[in-house]
């Protein structure tokens, strides 16, 4: 695989704008806080962009009556990573499904494929990266990490 130098703010905005189409039919805003800095990791862009394509939509289709999604970038401590976190404001995932829904062809859509979040996760993956899960207090909250680009690479 050739990984190339991808910013992060710039992979998120052109999912963001690859999906107004569906965050209108859904009547879902929007609310990002990408920072002022760039966020530099090594990666495949088209790649990383499916990942987060993929958990937006999926975002969009919980939330029947609307809602909101929002995204906030985080450093970790020693800089080394950052995590992406993609919560909404839909139904949330029953507990007895949050060890699941990644694994290939699982989905409770009547037309889904079931294949999203088993393609995001492997893509995560071979960034070296994890794609991890939970319920917030109102919907799911996916989180993305990814290993930065270091000052000495
Ligand atoms: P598909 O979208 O085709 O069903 P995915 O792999 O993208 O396949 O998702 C698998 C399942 O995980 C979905 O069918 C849904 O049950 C659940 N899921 C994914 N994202 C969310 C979310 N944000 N809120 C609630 N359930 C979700
Ligand atoms: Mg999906």
């Amino acid at each position: 695989i050739c990984y190339n130098l991808c910013e992060l703010r710039e992979i998120l905005k052109e999912c963001f704008d690859g999906c107004t189409t569906a965050l209108e039919d859904y009547n879902v805003q929007l609310s990002a806080s990408l920072g002022n800095h760039p966020w530099l990791l090594l990666g495949d862009a088209h790649q990383l962009k499916q990942v987060f394509l993929n958990l937006l939509l999926n975002a969009c289709e919980a939330m029947t009556d609307g809602g909101t999604i929002t995204i906030a970038l985080e450093e970790s401590l020693d800089k080394d990573l950052v995590t992406i976190s993609i919560s909404d404001t839909g139904g949330g995932i029953p507990v007895d499904m949050l060890s699941k829904i990644f694994a290939p062809f699982f989905t409770t859509k009547p037309n889904g494929t079931g294949l999203g979040l088993a393609i995001a996760n492997r893509i995560v993956i071979n960034h070296s990266g994890t794609l991890q899960v939970t319920n917030g207090a109102r919907g799911a909250i996916f989180t993305v990490t990814l290993p930065l680009l270091q000052p000495e690479q």
